[in-house]
């Protein structure tokens, strides 16, 4: 079996200024800057990326993600930001699809292919969401969804491509409601997607991909959801924005 490394996310949403990053990535460094067993990375709001870059620096294990992007190379996309403006901020990771992203901004399965083929030509890691709503879950079409939601936002990719995209499954009904999917459906449903991605993809591609479970993770429920085989890390909103919440969360979940 793939010994697939641990990623924890934390996304910051419309959250911190400036000084606010600094202080809360500063006390992140120091809870967990030495910390190896899983890939860490924090996802702060555009105006904080620059303040954040400088202080992760290259001493720490923490990288820099952010929170979209726009699929042109530039151009006139006002209010928009590029690959390229990520790059040189020395951003290493973008996520993609949100549920907030097709909610608010509309964007769509086709969208969202476009901004990874995008990050991925730029060398960015995206970190592609996807998730059922829930009249989805309870009228039990969640497995369709996701299979769209997955075939469409992988269009024209092949085992390549895969290999450097992370994939996160969050249950609409989960963000940032206190409610999180148990352990056993979020595995049940990281199952489905490795299923379908074995079918479009390869069942080796499938393997080793990485899939995060967002929805409500904290420091108390992490270890039992990241447990489960099919669970590679997690997405992390609301508890990402307190440096020992975040850092509860993987010390209590990724801890060998
Ligand atoms: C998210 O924003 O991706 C998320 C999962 O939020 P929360 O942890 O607050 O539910």
């Amino acid at each position: 079996m793939i010994n697939r490394k641990k990623i924890i996310a934390g996304n910051w949403k419309m959250n911190k200024t400036q000084a606010e990053a600094r202080v809360v990535v500063g006390d992140i460094i120091r809870e967990i800057g030495r910390f190896d067993s899983a890939e860490i990375v924090v996802c702060p709001p555009f105006t904080a990326l620059s303040a954040v870059s400088e202080l992760l620096g290259s001493v720490t294990n923490i990288r820099l993600g952010a929170q979209n992007m726009h699929e042109a190379a530039s151009g006139a996309y006002t209010g928009e930001i590029s690959a390229a403006m990520l790059r040189e901020l020395y951003v290493r990771y973008v996520i993609l699809g949100h549920s907030e992203r097709r909610q608010y901004f509309h964007e769509d399965n086709a969208t969202v292919n476009r901004k990874t083929k995008a990050a991925l030509a730029a060398e960015l890691r995206p970190i592609v969401c996807v998730g059922e709503t829930l009249p989805e879950r309870e009228s039990d079409q969640w497995k369709t969804v996701l299979e769209t939601q997955l075939v469409e936002s992988l269009a024209g990719f092949g085992d390549k491509e895969l290999a450097d995209i992370i994939l996160a499954y969050e249950p609409v009904w989960a963000i940032g409601t206190g409610k999180t999917a148990s352990p056993a459906q979020a595995e049940e449903a990281h199952q489905w997607i490795r299923k379908v991605l074995a079918t479009k993809f390869s069942a080796a591609a499938s393997e080793r991909i990485r899939i995060q479970y967002g929805g409500s993770v904290k420091a108390e429920n992490a270890k039992e959801l990241l447990s489960k085989p099919d669970i590679d890390g997690a997405l992390v909103g609301g508890a990402s924005l307190d440096a020992r919440g975040f850092a509860g969360i993987i010390k209590n979940a990724c801890l060998e």
